[in-house]
Order: structure tokens, then C-alpha cells, then sequence
């Protein structure tokens, strides 16, 4: 029916980010909802990987807005690539991006953001445009019996991505 499937189109609108086709926000959030819910059932770590693109505003400046709409893509791009089926990622806004990795300790998923952030910043120095270089920074935080909720986990990890851009840009912290 027309209806129907107008229906579906609108709820996946509702839930796709239109620049990079990742999730949106709301998506993330109601994904990883379910994900932190199942593993807290089974008693299995998950870890929240929050990332954010370094020093973006000069990219827009020095190189148009257009150019920092390419490089944002890129970086879904290379984030879709790294995935496993199970894994949440979504755009939350701007140049960040988050990713919920269930069964996946702390350790397991800084090594996931560091080789994520190189294939990254190597695809945007393959557009090979003169002096064209971005690099992004991490956060990751693990649940702990302290931190069972979504919100917790993505408090911390928004806690280690400051520490990250503190020390220096283009760097991971657990
Ligand atoms: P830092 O390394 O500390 O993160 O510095 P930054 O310059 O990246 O600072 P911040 O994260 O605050 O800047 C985000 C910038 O991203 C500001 C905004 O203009 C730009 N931005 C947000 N959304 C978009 C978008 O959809 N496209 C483009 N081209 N730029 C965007
Ligand atoms: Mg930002
Ligand atoms: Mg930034």
C-alpha cells in the first residue's frame, strides 16, 4: 500500500542523517538503548566510542564549507567500513560521531578508534588537496558496575574526548 510505504520512508527520514546516511542522533540513542539493555542482560561489557574532528572550523575556512561536508563524509565513510553487524554507530551533530560496540571491552575498542581515525585522515590526504589534513580525536569508556546506563558511559567517553583534544589533538583516550 502507498500508505505504508510512505509511512516507512518518513520513520527512516525521521532517523537518517541526510549529509552522511548514518544514523542520526535519535537513532543512536534508540539503538544503543537496546544494545546496552541485551548486554546488561547477558552481563557482557560494551563500550561507547565518541569522536570528534580536529580543529574542523579552520577545514570550513581554509577550504569552503563544501570541502568540510566531503571530509565529515569521509569520516562515516571509514566508520561504516571499520564496523561489525551489531555495531551502533550515528552522526550526533556537526563533526561528531558516536559508536556503541557490544562484547567489546575498553582495550579492544581504543584499538578500533586509533586504526578508524587513520583510515580517516589517510582518505582525506588522498584528496589530495594541498595542504587538506584532518585528523579526529576519541573518547572511549567501558560500562562498569558504576556505569550501567547509556547515559553514563557517554558521559565518560565525553570525558575522555576532552582529554584527548587537551592532549593535544589526534589521540584516543580510554
Ligand atoms: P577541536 O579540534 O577542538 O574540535 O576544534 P574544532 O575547530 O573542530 O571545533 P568544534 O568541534 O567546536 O567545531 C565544529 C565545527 O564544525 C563548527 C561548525 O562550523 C562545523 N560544522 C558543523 N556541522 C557541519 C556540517 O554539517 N558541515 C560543515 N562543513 N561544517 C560543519
Ligand atoms: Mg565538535
Ligand atoms: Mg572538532
Amino acid at each position: 500500500l502507498v500508505k505504508e510505504r510512505v509511512e516507512a520512508e518518513l520513520r527512516s527520514a525521521a532517523l537518517t542523517d541526510a549529509l552522511t546516511g548514518l544514523g542520526n542522533r535519535r537513532a543512536f540513542f534508540e539503538a544503543s538503548a537496546k544494545t546496552f539493555a541485551q548486554n546488561a542482560r547477558k552481563n557482557r561489557p560494551t563500550t561507547v566510542i565518541v569522536f570528534d574532528l580536529d580543529r574542523f572550523k579552520e577545514v570550513n575556512d581554509r577550504f569552503g564549507h563544501p570541502i568540510g561536508d566531503a571530509v565529515i563524509r569521509l569520516f562515516a565513510e571509514a566508520a561504516a567500513n571499520r564496523l561489525r553487524a551489531g555495531d551502533v554507530i550515528g552522526r550526533l551533530g556537526g563533526e561528531e560521531f558516536a559508536v556503541t560496540l557490544p562484547e567489546t571491552t575498553g582495550p579492544q575498542a581504543t584499538l578500533v578508534a586509533e586504526q578508524l581515525i587513520g583510515v580517516f585522515a589517510a582518505s582525506v590526504a588522498a584528496l589530495a588537496i594541498p595542504d587538506l589534513i584532518c585528523s579526529a580525536s576519541a573518547g572511549v569508556a567501558e560500562t562498569t558496575t558504576s556505569a550501567e546506563t547509556l547515559e553514563d558511559v557517554l558521559g565518560f567517553a565525553d570525558k575522555a574526548l576532552y582529554e584527548s583534544k587537551k592532549g593535544g589533538h589526534n589521540l584516543v583516550t580510554c
